[in-house]
C-alpha cells in the first residue's frame, strides 16, 4: 500500500494525458499560451497503463484522466479501456472541457469509462467564449447532453467561481439541478502560476477570489439541504435543492482545504509525480519507467514527500508549471 508519512493511503491517481488544449481558459494559461512539450517527452498510453498497473497493485483503486484537454489527445478511448482492464482499478472518471464529448462521449461509455466532470462556469455564451479565449458553450451544451444519453453518470459540472466574471449566474447555475440529476459544483478558484492580467474587460485576478462561504451566502434563497457524502464525491461538501433531482456541490481548496484527507497522487503528462496540486514537488518517473527500471520505488519516493498541506496561508504557491501543465 502506499501510505504516505501522516498516515494517509494514496488511493487516488489524477494522469493527466496531454498539455495541449484546445480552449485556454483565463485562470488556467496565459494567453499567449505555453511551450509545448516535445512529443517524445510525452508519457505514451502504453506507460500511462503501466503505471496504472503498478499502482494499482498497491491499493490505488480511481484513477481521473485530466489534462490539458484530455481529449485533444487522439485515442483517449484506447487508453480508458487499458485502464478499466487494469486489476485493482474501480473507477475511472474525466475531467473535460465538454468541446469534443459529442464526438467521443459514446467510445468512451464503451471503453469503460464511468463518469464525466465537465469544466462549465457560465451559460451564457459570449462570457463563455471570453472565458475560454475561444470556447462554444453551444457544443459543450451538446457535449454533455450526449454524454448523458451515453450512460456517463452522474454528470459533474465544475464551475470556477471568479467575483466580478460569473459570481451573477450561481443561483442559475445551481438551479440546473432542479430538472436535472447531475452534481453543479462551486470551486474557489487558485493562484496557479497566473499572475497576469486575464484581458480587457476582467477584473485584476487577484480579486476575483470567493470563498465556498460567500458563495454558500449566494445560495441562501434555495434553501439546500444537505446529503449524505457517496463514495466518489472526492473533497465536495454535497447539498440538494428541495425536491431536485441533482445536487450542488461546494469544494473549497482554499478557504477549507482538505489536505488531511487527501489521498491523490498526481501524474503529468511528462512523467512526473505531483505528490500535491499546490506545491511544485516533483519526482522523476518517465526515464526510470524507460529504462525498464522498477516504478514501485519511485512510487513510494513521491508518496513519501507528499506535503501535510498547502502553504498558500503563508503566500508559498507554485511557480514551475501552470494549471493546464498540471491538470487540475
Ligand atoms: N481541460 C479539462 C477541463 O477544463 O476540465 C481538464 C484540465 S483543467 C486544468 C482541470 C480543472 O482545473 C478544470 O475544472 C478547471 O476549471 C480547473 N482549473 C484550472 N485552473 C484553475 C484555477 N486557477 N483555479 C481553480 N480551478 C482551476
Ligand atoms: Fe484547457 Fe481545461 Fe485549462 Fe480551460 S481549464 S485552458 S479547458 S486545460
Amino acid at each position: 500500500m502506499l501510505i504516505d508519512q501522516f498516515g494517509r493511503q494514496i488511493t487516488y491517481l489524477r494522469v493527466s494525458v496531454t498539455d495541449r488544449c484546445n480552449f485556454r481558459c483565463v485562470y488556467c494559461m496565459p494567453p499567449e499560451g505555453i511551450e509545448r512539450q516535445p512529443h517524445d517527452s510525452i508519457m505514451r498510453y502504453e506507460e500511462i497503463a503501466e503505471v496504472v498497473r503498478v499502482a494499482a497493485a498497491e491499493g490505488v483503486r480511481e484513477v481521473r484522466l485530466t489534462g490539458g484537454e484530455p481529449l485533444a489527445r487522439l485515442g483517449l478511448p484506447g487508453l480508458v479501456r487499458m485502464i478499466s482492464e487494469t486489476p485493482g482499478i474501480e473507477d475511472i472518471g474525466l475531467t473535460t472541457n465538454g468541446a469534443l464529448l459529442e464526438q467521443y462521449a459514446p467510445a468512451l461509455a464503451e471503453a469503460g469509462l464511468k463518469r464525466i466532470n465537465v469544466s462549465l462556469d457560465t451559460l451564457r455564451p459570449e462570457r463563455f467564449a471570453r472565458i475560454t479565449r475561444g470556447g462554444s458553450l453551444d457544443t459543450v451544451w451538446r457535449g454533455i447532453e450526449t454524454a448523458e444519453a451515453a450512460g456517463l453518470a452522474p454528470i459533474k459540472i465544475n464551475v470556477v467561481v471568479m467575483r466580478g466574471v460569473n459570481d451573477d449566474e450561481l443561483v442559475e447555475m445551481a438551479r440546473l439541478t432542479v430538472e436535472r440529476a447531475w452534481h453543479v459544483r462551486f470551486i474557489e478558484i487558485m493562484p496557479v502560476n497566473n499572475q497576469q492580467t486575464w484581458g480587457e474587460g476582467f477584473p485584476d485576478p487577484a480579486n476575483t477570489f470567493m470563498s465556498i462561504s460567500e458563495i454558500q451566502e449566494q445560495l441562501r434563497g434555495l434553501e439546500l439541504e444537505p446529503c449524505e457524502k457517496k463514495s466518489g464525491s472526492g473533497p465536495a461538501r454535497e447539498f440538494a435543492i428541495p425536491g431536485g433531482k441533482g445536487r450542488v456541490g461546494f469544494i473549497s481548496p482554499i478557504s477549507d482545504h482538505f489536505c488531511g484527507e487527501c489521498n491523490r497522487l498526481r501524474l503529468t503528462a511528462d512523467g512526473n509525480l505531483r505528490p500535491c496540486l499546490l506545491s511544485d514537488l516533483e519526482i522523476p518517473l518517465l526515464p526510470a519507467l524507460r529504462r525498464g527500471e522498477p516504478l514501485l520505488p519511485i512510487l513510494q519516493q513521491a508518496v513519501g514527500i507528499k506535503p501535510l498541506g498547502h502553504e498558500l496561508a503563508h503566500n508559498h504557491r507554485p511557480e514551475g508549471r501552470c494549471m493546464i501543465q498540471i491538470g487540475g
